[in-house]
């Protein structure tokens, strides 16, 4: 799989605003937020998208949740946020290193926008 930018923020090639990490993944903020709070979660593993995961990724895929909804708690997104994870292109993913959106700090409508 091709480096991602994704690849260079983990390696610290490039900056990020990290949040949280641990063995297993980091938790940045949005270059180019949607919301107030607008973070991404990704696995170190460069796992290109939803699609390449197996029955064996399913605590990383966990993990990845809980990271998430740990950093909302810490961001004080306590009126509540969004976990997005986008997949192919038509499902609007345009980085393909797997990541999960956390979006708060405003009402969120649905369907999104
Ligand atoms: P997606 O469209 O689901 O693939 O989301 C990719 C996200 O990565 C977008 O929200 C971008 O704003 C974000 N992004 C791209 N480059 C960077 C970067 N260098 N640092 C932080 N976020 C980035």
């Amino acid at each position: 799989m091709a480096a991602t930018i994704f690849s260079k923020i983990i390696d610290r090639t490039i900056p990020a605003r990290i949040e949280y990490e641990d063995d297993l993944c980091l938790a940045f903020h949005d270059v180019a937020p949607q919301a107030p709070t607008h973070l991404l979660v990704i696995p170190r593993r460069p796992i290109p998208s939803l699609a390449d995961l197996d029955q064996t990724d399913a605590p990383l895929v966990g993990h990845l949740i809980l990271v998430a909804t740990q950093v909302a708690a810490r961001l004080g997104l306590d009126s509540g946020y969004r976990l997005v994870v986008n997949c192919g292109r038509d499902g609007g993913q345009s980085v393909d290193h797997l990541h999960v959106h956390l979006l708060g700090g405003r009402p969120l409508g649905w369907p999104p926008g």
